[in-house]
């Protein structure tokens, strides 16, 4: 009896039971602590990286990709920060969690479009390049209104939204002339893929969603050091 109290304790602390599709899962005291700290841990890091990406622009194109991307970056890890902390510590205010809770799911959108600014601004790239310049934006706008009326009702429709609107422009990169940077492209990309498999797993594997947070940063950063590397700081050699 006694192991079964053990048993039944420590998966109270670590994890909950999984919930039917249509409820939301609900996190431990230490998940909920867990969430929070994964991305509030890389506030100060985006806001200080889109600083160097400003620093390093030299014209008004690079510095305007610098702006959007940084926006896109910071405000996903300060979004998502300040939703798990208020549905950690304010969630018996339920319409203030639902509002952070919407937030927290639009502001994917922004950060998928952002991520691809830099590259389809700076980069000179096949004949798609420049409609799909404009076509991340209206895909973003299309996801936000998508959350604004129907959050949290068809749970697998978003993650198709989200899938498709960070593979579809991957298509138009592939085919650029110049190939440097790809591979960290493809690396960001299969993080974000592998986190999904967690983003689905509450109630399954403790620690979940801070673990899908973890693979969000790790995605991020390898984004992050590949826009800095070849768009902003590689100096071009003229022989
Ligand atoms: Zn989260």
């Amino acid at each position: 009896v006694k192991k079964v109290n053990l048993r039944g304790s420590v998966c109270y602390r670590f994890m909950n039971n999984r919930v039917p599709p249509h409820k939301r899962y609900q996190p431990t005291e230490y998940e909920h602590a867990a969430n929070c700290a994964t991305h509030a841990l890389w506030i100060i890091p985006s806001l200080l990286g889109s600083s160097v990406l400003h620093f390093h622009s030299e014209d008004q194109w690079e510095r305007l990709s610098a702006w959007v991307y940084g926006a896109g970056l910071s405000s996903l890890f300060i979004i998502s920060t300040l939703f798990h902390t208020v549905a950690w510590k304010k969630s018996h205010l339920r319409s203030v969690e639902h509002c952070f809770h919407m937030c927290d799911r639009m502001v994917i959108y922004f950060f998928i479009a952002a991520s691809y600014a830099p590259w389809l601004n700076l980069r000179e790239l096949g004949p798609w390049a420049c409609h799909m310049r404009w076509l991340v934006w209206v895909m973003a706008s299309f996801g936000t209104t998508y959350v604004f009326f129907f959050h949290e009702r068809y749970k697998i429709m978003e993650l198709i939204c989200y899938t498709v609107m960070g593979v579809f422009p991957a298509l138009v990169i592939l085919s650029m002339p110049e190939q440097s940077g790809l591979c960290e492209l493809l690396v960001g990309g299969a993080c974000y893929c592998l986190g999904i498999v967690f983003f689905k797993s509450d109630g399954i594997v403790p620690f979940a969603h801070a673990i899908w947070h973890l693979f969000v940063a790790v995605g991020a950063a390898v984004h992050y050091y590949a826009i800095w590397r070849y768009l902003y700081t590689q100096t071009v050699v003229l022989l």
